[in-house]
């Protein structure tokens, strides 16, 4: 930090000095009310939950509408603050109807599991009993 930025805080998005008492901070960084803007739809973030995509952040609904994982198990978006399983290119609600074995429906969250394109499985003897 450098003589000459003083005590007023600097802006991320537009590099301006901050005058106003309200701002927000996110991202390590200050940034006016208006400057902290969902890259898709312009919305103002403040307060707002918000998502990093890119180091851009997008509003929830932007978030959940053209960014958020599917579940490979039910199919649906998974929400921004969900808890997930993340497997390769493939991603589950860390849920027990969707982390679950393809052939018995044990749930796996927390359990040792083999994944086969998108299908999961318990055991060895799962895996047999679908893939053969
Ligand atoms: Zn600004
Ligand atoms: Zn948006
Ligand atoms: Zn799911
Ligand atoms: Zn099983």
């Amino acid at each position: 930090r450098h003589y000459g930025d003083s005590e007023k805080p600097r802006c991320g998005g537009c590099d301006e000095l901050i005058f106003s008492n309200e701002y927000t901070q996110a991202e390590g960084q200050n940034w006016h009310l208006k400057h902290f803007c969902c890259f898709d739809c312009d919305c103002v973030l403040a307060g707002e939950t918000y998502v990093m995509v890119n180091e851009k952040p997008v509003c929830r609904p932007c978030y959940m509408k053209s960014h958020a994982a599917r579940c490979n198990g039910c199919q649906n978006a998974v929400e921004p603050e969900a808890q997930r399983v993340t497997y390769g290119s493939f991603n589950w609600h860390a849920e027990p109807e969707c982390f679950q074995c393809s052939c018995c429906s044990k749930c796996l969250v927390g359990q040792r599991f083999m994944a086969v394109e998108g299908m999961l499985f318990c055991s060895v003897e799962c895996k047999k009993k679908t893939m053969s």
